[in-house]
């Protein structure tokens, strides 16, 4: 199980299925103190962010804290990971500090976690970031990847020219 940050929407299961057999968790080393309930992740910040997106930050519910879980092996950017065939950890610090990215280079696939977000039939770079200038820098280096399909933790995949349409997003970033 790859935890891509410690938010509790994505992190809140691990606790109950980290414990069954053969469940190997694993997160960024910087998350993983978080994720065990050793230190207090970075709270979004709104500065900076347009009014639509705290709009939408005041719309929606917040979960509380996700249940401490153990983390069984820490990850940095480029470790390996042997499952679908070989996924590569891609550091996209910004919505967390210890926020990963799974690259899949073989059929070119992505899994953005928060680091980007399926909005409209395309792709945003995310929301309710801790740093929205880390989290740009890191959509810009994900729009770097070679990729066709891009997974998001919120929002439809792009099935298809994922990259083109990361490069696009990114380019309006600038
Ligand atoms: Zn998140």
């Amino acid at each position: 199980m790859v935890l891509t940050h410690f938010h509790a929407d994505h992190a809140g299961g691990a606790a109950d299925l980290a414990h069954r057999d053969g469940v190997t968790v694993v997160a960024h080393r910087l998350e993983a103190p978080v994720i065990r309930g050793e230190a207090t992740g970075p709270a979004p910040d709104p500065a900076g962010a347009p009014r639509w997106e705290r709009d939408l930050y005041d719309e929606v519910p917040h979960p509380p804290p996700a249940a401490p879980a153990p983390v069984h092996r820490e990850v940095a950017d480029g470790d390996e990971l042997d499952i679908a065939g070989g996924a590569v950890v891609v550091a996209v610090p910004g919505h967390t500090d210890g926020s990963i990215a799974l690259h899949l280079p073989g059929p070119g696939v992505l899994f953005t976690g928060d680091a980007a977000a399926g909005a409209h039939g395309g792709v945003i770079p995310g929301v309710f970031h801790a740093d929205r200038a880390r989290a740009a820098q890191s959509f810009r280096r994900l729009a770097g990847l070679e990729v066709e399909t891009v997974c998001f933790g919120h929002g439809d995949p792009l099935l298809g020219g994922a990259g083109v349409a990361l490069r696009r997003a990114a380019a309006a970033l600038d």
